[in-house]
């Protein structure tokens, strides 16, 4: 069994992998360019939700993705500037919105989903993490009410592939009960029960130290540039300073994980589909239930006396700064949905890259390096999915078997 692994990004797929690899005897050393939850795992919406982890490409994306290119102010931004190789991207993302494609995705994503809250009872029970996940039901939030009818057609889709998802439907009065944010236009929701929230930056912190306390070393302002083979092992390149000496190595570099995997074999397109947030300080009481408003894709999340605002799907490179009309597309989506939010008095404002691979699949195992993995390209949920396919992977690094959740999801397919 290999002895050392150095995993490459301190987001929850890198640090979830460490954890994992830890607990199966294994030491680790964690590199990260900058700082932990330096990269999508900090401002994200913290959604625990298997039951809403489905695949992006759908018919409807397609429509709506075809709208917002004359609108600047919609959900999904694809500038006109966008570079031919993301043009061949969503050409090819495209020619997968359909139902029987969907299908087949979701199928590999249920068993991830399945294992997805367990993933989390095992870090948060036996590592001791000081900020835990919070149950509670996710409240979609509709203003014209035929607007549900959608979302529940999806989670029926969810069913049939074989994930059980609870939802009921409720009227202004009990949807405004829970979510006391949800303004006097919105006029139906759906309770969709079983899921769980975080504060995802909190939540990878105490990872962080979890991995340090049970002796791995995380290392923050190391910037990794390629990895050698060395005599039997390997030496993972870190800028500016001495290689680091390894058995092993996982990248687990979210939206920049091309980078390093491509000349690996790693040829699955990958794209990062760029999120924002901010955070507004919270109504009296607080609020203790997600909001989702779906048709506008807005999600609000609890953030202890705060809430987080998030949303937008934007197509540009991985580095590039924060947009602040993108921001200001999420307050004005946003404004007429709330009420007791002062969006005007906006902190946090924040810019993070989802993974967003062709397929809507992750790239988890081997590349054709020997002795080099990859971990990442969970889209939309690396934050439900990433400890669910690190258990499976830490399994698969330290028995050498190939977990059958893994198949679909092999890095070089
Ligand atoms: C607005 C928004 C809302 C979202 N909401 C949710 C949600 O509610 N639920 C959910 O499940 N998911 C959500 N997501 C998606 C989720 O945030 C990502 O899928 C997840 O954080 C990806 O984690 P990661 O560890 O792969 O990548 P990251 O968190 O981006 O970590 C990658 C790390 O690699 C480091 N790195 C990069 N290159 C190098 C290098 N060369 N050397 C060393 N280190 C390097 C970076 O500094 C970074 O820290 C959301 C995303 C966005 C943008």
């Amino acid at each position: 069994m290999v002895g050392h692994v150095t995993v490459v990004g301190a987001g929850i797929v890198g640090l979830s992998t460490a954890w994992q690899l830890q607990r199966r005897g294994i030491e680790v050393t964690v590199l990260d360019r900058s700082r932990v939850a330096a990269g999508s795992s900090w401002g994200n919406a913290g959604w625990i939700t298997p039951g809403l982890a489905i695949p992006l490409a759908e018919p409807a994306v397609l429509r709506t993705g075809l709208r917002s290119l004359t609108d600047p102010r919609a959900p999904l931004h694809i500038p006109v500037t966008a570079d031919p190789g993301l043009w061949s991207f969503l050409a090819r993302f495209a020619a997968r919105c359909r139902m029987p494609v969907w299908r087949r995705t979701m199928a590999a994503l249920v068993p991830l989903n399945r294992l997805a809250l367990a993933a989390y009872d095992e870090l948060e029970e036996e590592g001791a993490l000081p900020v835990r996940t919070r149950r509670g039901p996710i409240m979609a939030a509709f203003r014209e009410p035929a607007d549900a009818d959608g979302l529940l057609r999806e989670l029926d889709q969810v069913r049939e592939a074989g994930f059980p998802v609870e939802v009921t439907d409720v009227d202004a009065e009990e949807l405004r009960a829970a979510a006391p944010i949800v303004s006097a236009q919105v006029r139906r929701g759906l309770r969709i029960e079983g899921q769980r929230y975080v504060a995802p930056g909190d939540f990878v912190a105490g990872l962080a130290e979890s991995v340090r306390r049970r002796g791995g070393e995380v290392r923050e302002g190391a910037e990794v540039s390629g990895i050698r083979h060395v005599g039997g092992g390997l030496a993972v390149e870190v800028v500016g300073d001495v290689p680091v000496r390894t058995e092993a190595v996982v990248l687990a570099t979210g939206g920049w994980l091309p980078r390093l995997a491509r000349p690996l074999g790693v040829r699955t397109p990958l794209r990062p589909g760029r999120g924002y947030s901010f955070s507004v300080s919270g109504p009296p009481g607080g609020l203790t239930v997600p909001v989702y408003f779906a048709r506008e894709r807005v999600v609000c999340t609890p953030l202890g006396d705060r809430v987080r605002v998030g949303g937008t799907m934007e197509f540009r490179g991985v580095d590039d700064p924060l947009d602040p009309a993108r921001i200001e597309a999420i307050a004005a989506s946003a404004r007429p949905l709330v009420q007791g939010l002062d969006l005007g008095s906006r902190q946090d404002e924040w810019v993070g890259s989802r993974p967003i691979t062709v397929d809507g699949l992750p790239l988890v195992g081997a590349t054709k390096v020997p002795g080099v993995w990859v971990h990442g390209g969970h889209g939309m949920w690396g934050m439900c999915q990433g400890p669910a396919t690190a258990r499976l992977l830490a399994e698969q690094l330290a028995t050498g078997l190939v977990p059958e959740e893994l198949r679909p999801l092999d890095p070089t397919r």
